[in-house]
């Protein structure tokens, strides 16, 4: 109880939880020893996880870190939460991200921003983003809080906190995680996963979240493959791609350092290393920012002020007041953003100049994977194009921040399995990541050489 105690405690400073549920987790604890007398343990029997506060969790307040959604408690667990617990996991509380998984630095929470536990050892102790959106994951993890954590990635939002923070951290294929009950952003993209200290961890949580779903349209009805018990680092006969369209400009030399690093660590392994081209990877930003908030401004529409939490009725309003005034005051000003250019894209006289050009971009995103498929097995490439930058150094400028996204938002846009693992420090001691991008339904291959 007093490890626990003083668990909560660290996770308080860092404000990486929006509410803790020490009850639950401690519930779970009874059961696994009751499981062990018994000898009837489960995978996750006992283990404290976080839950990332995108995740419906049933008596517990889940509000995607907005105002609109404070107080909201839902009746009914997300399927990827049920399975947790039913695989023996505790909660220890919910995590905090940005404002509905929009951002990448955990600045756009209503709760306030999560400080990461790594600090620079040049003496510069600006307090250090997390990264995002599931910022308060990845920092309790850092900071031993809890060994494992929910996190859900529409555009890096698993692999970029990890890297900044030191940790794993998986997206799956789309579709091996159900998405029901997890607040939508973007649902073409939107894809739960682990992130935890190593890729063993990973392999096991990821097991106990994926599987068919009959309540989300878009789940893969596919055996879910024991991951953990086939792992091995062993990459003999395995071609990893490097794609050269990845070295882009004004990529810092730490970058390319860690990019060597890692081509050094796979043909340890025993891979051997192909150069791969992914012509279209310098739309993607472009591509990403015009369909992920096409489809927020249609998931988010939701959001009226009668079915779901927050509602300002100011005196005398009618009902278009009401919806006015209740999402001026709910959603931040990101989300507001992610709205606006949204609507814009979708509305009648731009559709096709932006969305429909997207969608077209975006297929042929899909196809240059296929097509260095041909050639290789896996993708090896940094995470993101810098390690953890400095709270409010990004946060004036939306652009800025966006492009911290470069480097993980294509394989999202193909719905490929990818992975941020940690491959050491940089010259200020900052964690940095490698990310690995697999085949469709290749996480093995993806966890394999994540080890
Ligand atoms: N940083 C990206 C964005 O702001 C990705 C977020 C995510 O994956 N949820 O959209």
């Amino acid at each position: 109880a007093e490890a626990f105690n003083a668990a909560v405690a660290g996770a308080k400073a860092l404000n990486a939880f929006i509410v803790e549920t020490p009850e639950h987790a401690l519930a779970a604890a009874d059961a696994a020893d009751k499981a062990k007398a018994e000898d009837n343990l489960k995978p996750l029997s006992g283990v404290p996880i976080g839950m990332k506060d995108l995740f419906a969790t049933a008596g517990y307040q889940t509000t995607a870190a907005s105002h609109m959604l404070e107080g909201f408690v839902p009746p009914y667990h997300a399927t990827v939460a049920a399975k947790l617990f039913d695989a023996g996991a505790g909660m220890l509380g919910k995590l905090n991200l940005d404002q509905f998984a929009m951002g990448s630095s955990n600045e756009t929470s209503y709760f306030g921003n999560v400080i990461s536990p790594w600090r620079r050892n040049d003496g510069g102790n600006a307090p250090l983003a997390p990264g995002g959106s599931s910022g308060g994951s990845s920092a309790a993890i850092a900071a031993r809080i809890v060994p494992a954590a929910t996190g859900t990635d529409t555009g890096g939002s698993i692999r970029q906190p990890a890297a900044f923070t030191g940790i794993s951290g998986i997206k799956p294929t789309y579709g091996r995680c159900s998405r029901y009950g997890i607040v939508a952003f973007a649902s073409s993209l939107d894809q739960a996963g682990p992130m935890a200290r190593d890729v063993r961890d990973c392999a096991i949580l990821l097991e106990a979240m994926s599987g068919f779903d009959a309540k989300d349209a878009t789940s893969l009805d596919l055996p879910v493959p024991d991951w953990e018990a086939l792992l091995s680092g062993d990459l003999t006969g395995k071609r990893v791609g490097i794609p050269r369209e990845y070295r882009v400009e004004g990529m810092p030399a730490e970058i390319e350092a860690l990019w060597e690093k890692g081509i050094a660590l796979v043909k340890d392994a025993g891979a051997t290393v192909v150069d791969v081209s992914l012509p279209h990877t310098r739309y993607a930003l472009a591509t990403y920012y015009i369909i992920a908030p096409a489809e927020a401004s249609s998931n988010l529409a939701r959001y009226d002020g009668v079915r779901y939490g927050l509602r300002d009725l100011p005196d005398g309003a009618n009902l278009q007041d009401m919806y006015a005034a209740t999402r001026a005051d709910g959603f931040g000003p990101e989300v507001k953003r992610r709205i606006l250019i949204g609507t814009y894209v979708l509305s009648a006289g731009y559709y096709d100049a932006y969305y429909t050009k997207a969608q077209r971009v975006r297929a042929l995103i899909a196809r240059d994977f296929e097509r260095a498929f041909e050639t290789c097995d896996l993708l090896l490439t940094p995470t993101a194009p810098s390690a953890a930058f400095a709270l409010g150094e990004k946060n004036a400028d939306p652009l800025a921040m966006y492009l911290n996204d470069v480097f993980t938002v294509p394989a999202s846009l193909a719905g490929l399995p990818a992975m941020s693992v940690p491959a050491g420090l940089d010259a200020k001691g900052l964690p940095l990541g490698l990310q690995i991008i697999g085949k469709p339904l290749d996480e093995q291959g993806v966890l394999d050489a994540g080890l």
